[in-house]
């Protein structure tokens, strides 16, 4: 390639080419490198510089086509040159060949892959040959000492014969050329590691690759296939290679389009899928489809076109996806729906859509049939399905029985594929019918308990893999736990507004009722009643019965009540109403559209007859009554609270008059109501100002007249009304609390007035002192503190106070009542039973209490002398005291008959009119004085 064009070049050509002399062994011996001139000294270096670039421009990964070209290229120069006469040619000229060799051999060895085997002998040889006989001493030394130390021993043969005078020039030369050689060699190893490194880390990456990754022609033919690809689509390398890709991989419905895509492109098209993310479904050696995202890039420079294919298998994150699409609509579902039944159709559709199911039903276990039942279906509005619909409404479904009953029974998912083919499934003609291919029934759950069973059916045909039933499952479970919360709350509303016992409405909700109630009389002009009942003698039964045959009382007067005014509905004529229960044994009945008052006395009348019917509780037959109080509304402005207060005093009334009456509350009764409310104040103010006084009336030894103690019993010193008796505002203060205040002050004044009489009196004894509590006082929890520290204030002696107690308040709550009187009792007080035989104490209990003494009522005193009855129980009471070790006290003795009596039945103590009236102190003390 070397251009030789001045003339001056050419003649020293010639002379160069005149035939050697005779005899000369070697050339270069004899013309040994004189003629410096003709070739530049720098030949050897610009040689080896670039030998040197060459083979470092050798790079690996070089694209070998055009290696290929530029090495076909070299040779062809090559052999051009060779061809040529060279020898006729300049000198220059006649080393062309070999250096074009060098880059012609550098890039074949680079397009071989890196593979230099042969590569040093292939260059240098000619090369070494060619410099000997273009007589190039510098040229053949450069080469001689590369080879040497590349390790080519070949150079030595036929090593020349140089004159002596050469040897350092020859030493510079090896030394150089040495240096060059040893680049050359670096660089070529380097060359080659890298080559190496190279082609194995692409292949280790390719091969680790956890995405797919193959290589096709412009046919579509498999032309490298990585072991992930292997895996996902359960191919081996082996089978795949050579393949067409469409067959392989591509579902049989997307091939077509696949291989007219490619041809389209080969054809020139627009490349309409290269280098982007594809979403598309890629099928498995078993046929299983599986959603794949999938990137096509064309390899540069390479013709035919090749592609490399990266898939990546996305069949979990679509899952996930899914999973995560059908749980968060069924939480947004939950989230938003109030109740139970609102949720229901919205979850249904959320899941379905969710999961691309065309059907879904929602089965609820209906607890007293034992059964499931559909409550709820949903459909996609592409699909009628019409018979399976009407169906599913009206079946019920036994535990264990089809699908659905299985699901109850075990609690786990099922899924069918052909639903029509099921066994036990009643709906399964149905289903085929309208077209319900595959089917998915899930338990709704909470905890371990099934709730209910959601079924979903779909027309296609549906895969349903393990992880997608345990997502669902879990669904399942979201879902029950929404429904037990959600039913818990509903629960919870309607125990705020309901009796626990009975379940009937309680005041608030009654109150409400009657609210809207009152609002509609008004409009209409129908009146309103309140019928407000308290059962006779409720306490007796739970307190002698227990508390279990109370309730179980409690049951029976509610059904009796709602089945009279069931009755009444149904009747016709009078119309509906609500019974209510306002604790205790109160139950308050609303009546409404009655058409006149009169119509709830009917009802009255029936609720008593019902009532009247004998209970059979605890294997004893019981006869309940009821005292009704009867209000009647008839708008007007009235409240609800005004109304059942009325109906509430009314019932006061009638309980007064004795068990099992009725009364209607009426305009009197209005005022004496609000007498005793105006009388509450006025109370309150007579405690505060003083207007209270104590009376004592003594208690005296039957046998010889003499005082035993005084009972103090209280008097309201009223400014306009004079004195009042206790019975007219003691169920005030009760009512009120000011009871409690009221009776501290009685019992310290009671104790101050007994210590000062024992003051005053010095050495004689001053009678004991007895003071009456009321329910409300016993039942104070500071009644003891309040006792001890009265007793210590006024200084007098425990044993000196008694403590009387009505036998009914100490029956009310017996053990708190136990309590109280041990802790009294333990005090040193002493303690009494009042109006014994008016309660119904029985034996056992009274043993069970501290007591000190009975007060027999005076009801009993009453008929001594007389009655030989009354006369029997008094025996019997005295009789029975004295056994259980208690003293007995006659009340109300009024005449020297009954006195004789109870001497003759052994009493020893009495009160009443016939020894003293109550009196104020200084009377009293009087009376005392004179007794003593
Ligand atoms: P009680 O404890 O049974 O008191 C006896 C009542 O019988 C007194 O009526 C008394 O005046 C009356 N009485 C006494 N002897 C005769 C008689 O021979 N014939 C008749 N017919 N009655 C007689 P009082 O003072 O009107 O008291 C009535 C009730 O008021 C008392 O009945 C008691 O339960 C209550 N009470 C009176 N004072 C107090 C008090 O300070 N605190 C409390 N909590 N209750 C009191
Ligand atoms: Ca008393
Ligand atoms: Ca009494």
């Amino acid at each position: 390639m070397a251009r030789v064009t001045d003339g001056g070049d050419r003649d020293r050509a010639a002379a160069l080419m005149s035939p050697r002399p005779r005899g000369a062994r070697w050339t270069i011996v004899r013309e040994p490198f004189a003629r410096d001139g003709l070739l530049p000294r720098t030949w050897p270096f610009a040689f080896a510089l670039a030998l040197g670039l060459v083979l470092a421009a050798v790079e690996p990964g070089r694209d070998p086509a055009a290696l290929r070209a530029a090495a076909a290229l070299a040779a062809l120069v090559v052999i051009a040159v060779a061809v040529a006469p060279w020898s006729r040619l300049p000198r220059a000229a006649q080393t062309v060949p070999a250096l074009a060799c060098l880059p012609v051999v550098a890039l074949l060895r680079a397009s071989e892959g890196g593979t230099t085997s042969g590569f040093a002998p292939l260059v240098l040889v000619p090369v070494f040959w060619l410099a000997i006989y273009g007589n190039r001493r510098d040229l053949t030394l450069a080469i001689a000492g590369m080879a040497l130390t590349l390790g080519l021993p070949l150079v030595l043969v036929g090593a020349p014969e140089y004159p002596a005078a050469e040897w350092k020039r020859l030493v510079l030369w090896v030394v150089l050329g040495g240096t060059v050689g040893a680049t050359v060699q670096r660089l070529v190893g380097a060359a080659r590691q890298g080559a190496r490194t190279g082609a194995a880390l692409t292949t280790a990456i390719v091969d680790s690759a956890l995405d797919c990754v193959m290589t096709m022609d412009h046919q579509g033919r498999l032309v490298e296939f990585n072991p992930a690809a292997e895996r996902t689509f359960g191919y081996r390398r082996e089978e795949a290679v050579g393949a067409e890709l469409a067959d392989l991989i591509v579902p049989p419905a997307l091939r077509e389009a696949h291989r007219h895509g490619l041809a389209r492109y080969m054809a020139g098209g627009e490349p309409r899928v290269l280098d982007r993310r594809l979403e598309l479904t890629a099928m498995r050696n078993d046929g299983r489809e599986f959603p794949v995202e999938l990137t096509i890039t064309r390899i540069a420079g390479v013709q035919p076109p090749m592609f490399t294919g990266y898939i990546r298998d996305v069949t979990e994150r679509r899952r996930a996806e899914r999973d995560a699409a059908a749980r968060h609509g069924v939480a947004r579902v939950l989230a938003e729906s109030p109740t139970v039944a609102a949720a229901t159709p919205e979850l249904l559709a959320a899941l379905a859509q969710s999961m691309e199911w065309d059907l879904g039903a929602l089965w609820l276990v209906d607890e007293e049939a034992g059964v499931l039942r559909c409550e709820t279906i949903w459909q996609d509005d592409s699909i009628s399905a019409a018979a399976f619909r009407e169906l599913t409404a009206v079946l019920t479904i036994a535990r264990g029985q089809g699908p659905l009953g299985r699901v109850w029974s075990t609690g786990a998912p099922a899924s069918s594929e052909a639903v029509a083919d099921e066994p036990d499934y009643p709906r399964a003609r149905a289903a085929a019918r309208d077209g319900l291919r595959a089917g998915l029934w899930l338990p709704i759950r909470s905890g371990a308990e099934v709730l209910g069973v959601l079924e979903f059916y779909s027309r296609a045909v549906k895969h349903l893999d393990e992880p997608l039933l345990e997502t669902l499952a879990n669904v399942g479970s979201q879902i029950g736990e929404f429904f037990r919360r959600r039913r818990a709350e509903e629960r919870l509303a309607h125990q705020a507004l309901h009796d626990d016992l009975t379940g009937l409405p309680n005041r608030g909700l009654l109150l409400d009722r009657l609210g809207h109630a009152l609002e509609r009389s008004e409009r209409q002009g129908s009146p309103v009643a309140v019928l407000f009942m308290d059962l006779d003698n409720f306490k007796v039964v739970n307190d002698s019965l227990g508390h279990h045959v109370g309730d179980q009382l409690l049951l029976e007067v509610a059904a009796r009540l709602q089945r009279v005014l069931r009755r009444s509905d149904t009747v016709g004529r009078i119309g509906g109403g609500t019974v209510a229960r306002f604790g205790g044994d109160e139950f308050v009945v609303l009546c409404e559209d009655l058409t006149e008052e009169r119509e709830a006395l009917v009802i009255a009348e029936r609720i008593s007859r019902a009532l009247a019917q004998p209970v059979v509780l605890g294997g004893q037959e019981l006869v309940v009554s009821a005292s009704i109080g009867l209000a009647v509304g008839t708008g007007g402005g009235a409240t609800p609270e005004a109304l059942v207060r009325d109906a509430d005093a009314a019932m006061y009334r009638a309980k007064e008059q004795g068990p099992g009456r009725c009364e209607v509350f009426d305009q009197a009764m209005r005022s004496r109501l609000l007498e005793r409310m105006a009388s509450e104040t006025e109370l309150r103010r007579a405690i505060d100002g003083g207007e209270l006084r104590l009376v004592y009336q003594p208690i005296v030894a039957v046998a010889d007249g003499s005082v035993h103690a005084v009972e103090a019993l209280v008097r309201w010193q009223h400014p306009v009304r004079g004195l009042v008796g206790p019975d007219e505002f003691i169920p005030v203060a009760e009512d009120s609390g000011l009871i409690l205040g009221l009776g501290r002050w009685v019992l310290s004044e009671a104790c101050r007035q007994a210590t000062e009489w024992e003051d005053a009196w010095g050495d004689c004894p001053a009678p004991r002192m007895f003071v009456n509590l009321s329910a409300r006082q016993l039942a104070d929890r500071d009644l003891v503190e309040h006792v001890t520290a009265i007793l210590s204030e006024t200084g007098l002696a425990p044993e000196r106070l008694g403590l009387e107690i009505t036998e009914s308040l100490l029956m009310h709550e017996v053990d708190a009542s136990i309590a109280t009187l041990q802790a009294l009792k333990a005090l040193g007080v002493c303690l009494h039973l009042d109006d014994f035989g008016t309660g119904y104490s029985s034996l056992s209990y009274l043993k069970r209490f501290p007591l000190d003494a009975l007060k027999l009522d005076r009801s009993f005193v009453a008929g001594l002398g007389t009655d030989t009855q009354e006369s029997a129980i008094v025996a019997a009471v005295v009789e029975m005291a004295r056994a259980l070790g208690l003293a007995v006290i006659a009340e109300g003795v009024e005449t020297e008959e009954q006195l004789a009596s109870l001497r003759g039945l052994g009493c020893e103590l009495a009160q009443g009119y016939y020894f003293a009236h109550p009196m104020p102190a200084p009377a009293a003390a009087e009376f005392l004085r004179s007794r003593t």
